[in-house]
């Protein structure tokens, strides 16, 4: 994962470095650091275990100089977070200096060979291999750092991203990308680099997203070129950028994470934009449209993603199979992609991913492409690999998700969903118009909805009060609430590190409730659908063991009101979109319990929000 920056151009880089580093911490920060080349020629390094905070109170004093920079902020694989093991890594000699973000998987093989030539390591990373390659590479061949990147790129297995300065040539920063992101900023006289276009926003909005297998040479006196590793010169096609500081920013909330929350029922209205009629009532995706035929014939569709991604899929899963009437199924993408999986040309694989970078979820798109089957994106970042590997595909327009813990990109997935599977009910006509009519209405009054369950904002902040120090939680939930039962658990496990688990609450009977007492909280969704009766069966089985319920309720339950320990209650919509309002006050609630243990809510511990490594 990890965020990389770079700069060349008239500034003071360390400024825009140190700032790009903030923005990108959400990608990784157990430690940070950056290379200058300053006036002097001389290429200096400073770097450290910790956050971005802790690297400018240690760079800071030493007053780094220079118009040409790299920084990194890590989220290591290979080897523990250290001074050692940050970012940059320097080459033997202190010639050049490399950030890296991704694995190097034949490192071993490589480091051997240059131990043999006489090469020392100072780390344990897999990154400062390719920094002594491509010195190595440089001196044997007597070739320019260019040929000696792509050269060296050549004998590399494994994802990565990479920036290279080196001393006497201090004009210069190499960057090449397979697998993992990488955006340049074109400004006049000056070029940015970084893992994604926020770092960049404040100063072009002219940028050049670098595909797979290319490398750019970012010269601050001349154009920007961008190669393959076979020196094949790339069209460099600068697109604009469509993003704003202010969304980059917390606007008066303590964390993204709050904000993102607060900001659903806008960010539902930015996803369903321009995509329902208000006159005719119709849903059109229009990446849908464009490929009719594939989806109207699909024999199956497949869903692929990872975390909260996943949940949201198999929502999904049920949306499809319900109103579309064709089989459909999910996947954890780094299962499917190792495990031989079927695939038919006429499937259809929807790959749905936040940050459009997720490794594993790439992978499964071009196995799913290698099989032939049409692969369609749902993600949110524009530009992003998974979007641009896909057929075709539809954001989910929600702005840009900072806090680590996913909230309002869950919603914005299962709105898209809901909208994907209305297109293509209306197209294979496997709908009852009532029911369509109903859900396009329900997708109508998601924003107020939404308005309106914020409302109890400070009473699920009391709720969490009450149990921030309980130990275990189990959360159930059936059909669609299901995978918000899942959702909700995971939201609590990773900003909290409260144990947690999700489960289908029928399934209860089946193991989990042994482990019911009175020390387990049991929140269950019993808002009205199908299976509300059974699911009041179900709390009545948790209260005979003397558990404690909180159960979600409609504002109007009476029944199970009379029997939960504590009750949160929610508007009603109609039930295949009831997931996105529920899972906002157990987004809420996984908030208020993380902030009340003194939780890192934006940056929760051994976490980082793009998983761009496998
Ligand atoms: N594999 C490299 C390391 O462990 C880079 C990890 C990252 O992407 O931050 O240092």
């Amino acid at each position: 994962m990890c965020g990389i920056v770079g700069y060349v151009g008239n500034r003071d880089a360390y400024p825009v470095l140190v700032k790009g580093l903030y923005r990108l911490e959400y990608r990784g920060y157990d430690s940070a650091g950056l290379a200058l080349i300053d006036p002097s020629g001389n290429l200096n390094v400073y770097k450290c275990k910790g956050k971005v905070a802790d690297l400018e109170k240690y760079v800071a004093p030493m007053d780094p100089q220079g118009q040409i920079g790299i920084a990194h902020t890590r989220w290591a694989t290979h080897g523990v977070p250290n001074d050692a093991n940050a970012h940059p890594h320097f080459s033997q000699s202190h010639d050049i200096a490399l950030v890296h973000n991704g694995i190097i998987e034949n490192y071993h093989v490589l480091k051997a060979a240059l131990i043999e030539n006489g090469y020392s390591f100072r780390s344990d990373t897999d990154t400062e291999v390719l920094a002594n390659l491509i010195e190595y590479v440089r001196r044997t061949n007597d070739c320019s750092l260019l040929e000696a990147v792509q050269s060296a790129l050549k004998q590399v297995i494994g994802a990565y991203a990479i920036a290279v300065v080196e001393k006497g040539n201090p004009d210069e920063i190499i960057a090449a990308r397979k697998s993992s992101p990488m955006v340049i900023g074109v400004g006049e006289g000056e070029f940015f680099l970084a893992s994604d276009a926020t770092p960049i926003v404040e100063y072009t909005d002219r940028v050049v997203y670098l595909n797979d297998g290319e490398i750019a040479v970012i010269n601050r006196n001349k154009e920007l070129k961008v190669f393959t590793f076979d020196n094949q010169e790339s069209r460099v096609d600068i697109k604009r950028l469509q993003m704003s500081i202010s969304q980059l920013e917390k606007g008066g909330y303590s964390h993204f994470m709050l904000k993102e929350i607060h900001q659903q029922p806008e960010t539902i209205v930015d996803c369903i934009r321009g995509r329902i009629n208000s006159e005719s009532g119709l849903v059109t995706l229009s990446g849908v449209i464009a490929n009719r035929e594939k989806f109207v014939n699909a024999r199956r569709i497949i869903f692929v993603a990872c975390g909260t991604s996943w949940h949201a899929s198999l929502i999904g899963e049920h949306l499809i199979e319900d109103i579309c009437r064709i089989p459909a199924e999910v996947e954890y993408a780094s299962e499917f992609r190792y495990r031989n999986p079927v695939i038919h040309p006429d499937d259809v694989v929807i790959a749905v991913s936040q940050s459009g970078e997720t490794a594993d979820t790439l992978a499964a798109v071009e196995l799913a492409r290698s099989h032939g089957a049409f692969v369609f994106g749902i993600c949110n970042v524009i530009g992003s690999s998974i979007a641009r590997a896909t057929d075709s595909g539809a954001y989910i327009h929600v702005g840009p998700e900072i806090g680590v813990a996913s909230t309002k990109a869950f919603t914005g997935q299962v709105t898209v969903m809901a909208m994907l599977a209305l297109t293509v009910a209306r197209e294979r006509e496997s709908v009852d118009p009532a029911v369509y009519t109903e859900i396009v209405n329900g997708l109508l009054e998601l924003p107020s909805a939404l308005n309106e369950v914020l409302k109890i904002d400070g009473q699920i902040k009391d709720l969490a009060k009450i149990f921030t120090y309980a130990r275990n939680f189990i959360y159930l939930g059936r059909g669609y609430n299901y995978p918000t039962a899942l959702e909700g658990a995971l939201k609590l496990k990773e900003i909290s590190y409260i144990h947690a688990e999700g489960y289908p609450a029928a399934e209860m009977k089946h193991g989990p409730i042994a482990l019911i007492d009175n020390e387990m909280p049991t929140i269950v969704v019993a808002v009205p659908d199908k299976t509300y009766e059974k699911t009041v069966s179900n709390i009545q089985e948790i209260k005979a063991r003397g558990g404690k319920i909180i159960a979600v309720i409609a504002r109007d339950d009476t029944t199970v009101r009379r029997m939960a320990d504590y009750c949160i209650e929610v508007p009603v919509v109609t039930e295949c979109l009831m997931p996105i309002v529920v899972s906002i006050p157990l987004q809420l609630l996984a908030y208020y319990i993380a902030v009340y243990k003194g939780r890192d809510v934006d940056q929760p511990r051994n976490l980082a929000k793009s998983v761009t490594v496998e």
